[in-house]
């Protein structure tokens, strides 16, 4: 299926995926070691990117990005995925966070912290989730940010600030304005890592976690300008929204890259092994595995374009977002499961990559909003549409 994708498109596609599996895949596990030694691959992945004008394609061209449409860069968006890598190799890593900056930032704001960004120099994070109280709601949260002449005070406990290790900033989401209604309490600001009272608490040992990134922070009286704000005052939810809207279909399209792999090793392993008198690609339910893997992705496939077609329309696209969110992260679980029961007991070990892909994917049933409540969006709406419906009683 060609989906109708441009000659342009189909070409940026291929040699992005030379590129991914010719040069990152085969240094996965260099670029697994946070020491020097596995900082230096990374940076010369990311000099062999500039270098193929591969790098950051999806970012606006006035921000020192490539200028791919949205569209475009969501079938480009499944190739990178084909590596856990790929998206901070060819600098699309921060897009979510540059989205939400081009949005929203003040002239000042673009040129201290997104182009540099853009450029890969430095690395965002983003703090909503507290450890007190259910990051699902997040009317919940209890940091405040409260103005004091000229500065803003910001005082709480973050944790899963992803990132927060390496970042130059995080954007802190914190209670401004307790008194306003509850959806408009809440406001963004950009807090500089190095700013005294800014502490990194631990990076926290999570499942699939390598890379140690998932940070727990504290912010003691932390204080910085009052034109730190980023984006309206009181208008932290719509900024977060607008970074998780495009960033929930940029992680489904990483994640069918990443069940394709995974396919792709488990129809090699069952067409090479050998048990009870056939090669294992010839049993019903090995077939079985690879008919349903093959389904499942392309369903989420089909659904996460047509998502993307209704945000890059202009459409708010809930419940497209929410039904690809919960769906997409079950089907990555599902597809690199089958793969590594294929792969028997070796499917267990460091020596291929599945056993590192399957403890991330679960993380993707969490984060950016749990599957629950992906799933209550899409049925209130649903059910809400069906009560109004004409034809209703
Ligand atoms: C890998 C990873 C990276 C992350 N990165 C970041 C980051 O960079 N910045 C950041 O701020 N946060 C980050 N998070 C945190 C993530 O956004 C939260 O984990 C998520 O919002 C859920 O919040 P919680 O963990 O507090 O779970 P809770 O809100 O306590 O929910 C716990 C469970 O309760 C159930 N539940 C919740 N609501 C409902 C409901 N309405 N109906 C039925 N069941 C429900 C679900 O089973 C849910 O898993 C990250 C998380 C992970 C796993």
């Amino acid at each position: 299926m060609d989906y109708g994708l441009s000659e342009e498109v189909r070409n940026l596609r291929g040699r992005m995926r030379r590129f991914i599996d010719e040069e990152v895949i085969p240094r996965e596990v260099e670029l697994l070691d946070r020491d020097a030694d596995g900082r230096a691959v990374l940076e010369d992945l990311k000099m062999s990117a500039k270098a193929q004008k591969l790098w950051a394609l999806g970012h606006p061209e006035e921000i020192g990005g490539g200028g791919l449409g949205f569209m475009p860069f969501v079938y480009l968006n499944e190739i990178i995925g084909r590596s856990e890598f790929g998206q901070v190799v060819v600098g699309s890593v921060s897009m979510q966070d540059s989205i939400m900056l081009h949005l929203y930032a003040s002239p000042e704001q673009r040129e201290r912290w997104l182009r540099p960004l853009v450029a890969g120099d430095i690395y965002p994070s983003v703090g909503l989730t507290e450890p007190e109280v259910a990051g699902s709601d997040p009317t919940l949260m209890q940091t405040t940010g409260r103005l004091e002449g000229d500065e803003w005070v910001i005082n709480g406990h973050k944790w899963f600030t992803s990132g927060a290790n390496r970042a130059a900033f995080t954007t802190v989401f914190c209670r401004t304005d307790p008194d306003a209604p509850r959806h408009l309490q809440f406001s963004s600001v950009i807090v500089p890592t190095d700013t005294p009272g800014y502490e990194i608490v631990r990076v926290i040992p999570v499942m699939g976690g390598e890379h140690g990134s998932h940070c727990e922070i504290r912010l003691n009286d932390v204080r910085v300008p009052r034109d730190n704000l980023l984006g309206p005052r009181g208008k932290g939810f719509v900024i977060a929204q607008q970074r998780l809207g495009p960033g929930r279909i940029f992680h489904c399209m990483r994640w069918l890259g990443q069940a394709q792999r995974a396919f792709e090793l488990m129809c090699q392993r069952a067409n090479r092994r050998f048990a009870h008198g056939s090669l294992l690609a010839e049993k019903g339910e090995i077939q079985r595995y690879v008919a349903e893997s093959a389904a499942q992705i392309q369903a989420c496939r089909l659904m996460t374009l047509d998502a993307a077609r209704v945000m890059d329309g202009g459409g708010e696209a809930r419940v497209e977002i929410s039904l690809i969110k919960f769906y997409g992260a079950q089907m990555l679980h599902d597809v690199i499961d089958r793969a590594i029961q294929v792969h028997g007991a070796l499917g267990l070990t460091a020596d291929t990559p599945l056993e590192r892909m399957y403890r991330d994917a679960r993380g993707g049933r969490m984060y950016d909003g749990p599957d629950e409540v992906h799933r209550m969006v899409v049925a209130r709406r649903l059910l809400k549409d069906c009560r109004n419906a004409p034809w209703a009683f």
